[in-house]
């Protein structure tokens, strides 16, 4: 089933009547080429890749509740490309060009709008910090434009600059940065990895992973033991849990990052934008809500729920840049399970047990990553070699030390022995 504007018009006109499912829903057979342990946006992108890009369609999806039902489903929809540190960099930007061209790629509409994300500076330092980064980007390859006070109130004219205590000093603006809608690109890479012969099974939890003298031999699940010649973890919150079933010990801590939306508003807000003073970033869905956030729930957590100090730091934080906000009634909020590394960054990685294979501590950062991500972990598993925008996100970096990519310069601690 092809999507295009004559056939909705078409079945809009003859009661659309003419729709199939998306997507088969699958049951598990005895064995596969290939397993992959979680149906969010990774595991999906890593099906649809596989099967694309390299004809290996012999392939399970094991999604332990519904397709899409976790932080893929979950997030602020937010897809840019402007890192800083070499390794985030040009993975990222790999993974913004895919997202240029994944509704044609895919026939299906993700609302992919590139409609420009600001991220603002409030003192000296910052503005030096944004510029350097602003021109790694540029050197990248990408887009980075500086903003003054005078730019800012032409494009954010709702932003508080009057406060004294954070006074806006500019911003950095991404013209092909911007958002997506979110469960969209599930569903998007689910049907294109449907199509293509890869099995999707939901309500399939993976409760062991059998290995044999160093080799994955297939998962245990609550639908009966699968066989696999390459089993690949793909569970973004739980991959603490799922690696632990491999015997494995990840330098990850499970956080639980929270979001909010508003009641439906007429068109005010045009762009991404970020606080530089706060953890709180904010945008307007096609629906009309204000979407926004802010940080991690600083304690670890399987819940996939948040609190209430976070929600009044976020509020407040709000306040501050926006008053405007104060007069829009909260709709609702919600929590996601985020994979934290100590330094900010994912992995995309073998691991010691031949034919594991393991895509995580992607933290709050992962939904932009999900097109390249998908792209880079099919790579890995196809041909056994790392694919050269993702190359540099390995496990052992935690292990030597070497590699690291403190992004946020939140500074990781490595305590080796
Ligand atoms: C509130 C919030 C805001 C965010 N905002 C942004 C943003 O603006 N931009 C951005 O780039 N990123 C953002 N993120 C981060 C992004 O959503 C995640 O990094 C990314 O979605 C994680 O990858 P995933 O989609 O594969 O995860 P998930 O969708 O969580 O997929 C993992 C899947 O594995 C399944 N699973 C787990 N255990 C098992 C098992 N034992 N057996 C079978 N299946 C299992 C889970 O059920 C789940 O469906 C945000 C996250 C949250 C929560």
């Amino acid at each position: 089933m092809r999507f295009s504007g004559l056939r909705v018009i078409t079945e809009g006109l003859t009661g659309n009547r003419g729709w199939t499912p998306h997507w088969r829903d699958a049951t598990p057979k005895d064995a596969y080429d290939v397993v992959i342990i979680g149906g969010g946006g990774h595991g999906l992108a890593t099906a649809y890749y596989l099967a694309r890009n390299h004809g290996i369609t012999n392939v399970a999806v094991l999604e332990k509740g519904y397709l899409g039902g976790g932080n893929v489903g979950r997030n602020t929809t937010i897809v840019r490309a402007n890192y800083f540190l070499p390794g985030n960099s040009e993975f990222y930007s790999h993974s913004l060009k895919l997202w240029e061209g994944l509704e044609q790629d895919l026939n299906y509409n993700v609302m992919h709008s590139q409609r420009g994300q600001i991220a603002l500076f409030h003192n000296d330092a910052q503005r030096d910090a944004a510029i350097r980064r602003g021109n790694a980007i540029r050197n990248q390859g990408d887009d980075a434009e500086l903003l003054t006070p005078g730019d800012l109130r032409r494009v954010l004219p709702y932003l508080d600059y009057e406060q004294t205590r954070f006074p806006i000093y500019g911003g950095l603006l991404q013209r092909r940065a911007g958002t997506a809608r979110h469960d969209a690109v599930a569903w998007g890479f689910a049907r294109g990895a449907s199509d293509r012969g890869v099995d999707l099974i939901q309500n399939c939890e993976v409760t062991g992973i059998d290995i044999d003298a160093g080799n994955v031999r297939g998962v245990q699940t609550t639908r009966g033991a699968i066989r696999a010649g390459k089993v690949a973890i793909v569970v973004a919150g739980r991959s603490s849990q799922v690696a632990a079933m491999a015997g494995m010990r990840l330098p990850i801590e499970s956080h639980v990052l929270q979001a909010f939306v508003t009641e439906g508003l007429k068109p005010c807000i045009d762009h991404v934008v970020s606080f530089g003073m706060g953890h709180f970033y904010i945008s307007q869905s096609d629906k009309g809500g204000l979407v926004f956030g802010g940080d991690l729930d600083f304690h670890a957590s399987y819940a996939a729920r948040g609190n209430l100090p976070m929600a009044e730091h976020v509020m407040e934080a709000g306040m501050t840049l926006m008053p405007m906000i104060g007069k829009a009634k909260l709709l609702r909020s919600w929590g996601g399970i985020m994979d934290m590394t100590p330094d900010g960054s994912p992995i995309i990685d073998r691991t010691d047990v031949d034919g594991l294979y393991f895509n995580g501590g992607w933290c709050y950062g992962g939904f932009k990553a999900v097109p390249g991500s998908g792209y880079s972990m099919a790579h890995l598993v196809a041909t056994g070699r790392h694919h050269e925008p993702a190359a540099r996100f390995r496990l052992d970096r935690f292990l030597t030390g070497r590699g690291l990519m403190d992004e946020e310069g939140t500074g990781a601690q490595h305590n080796l022995h």
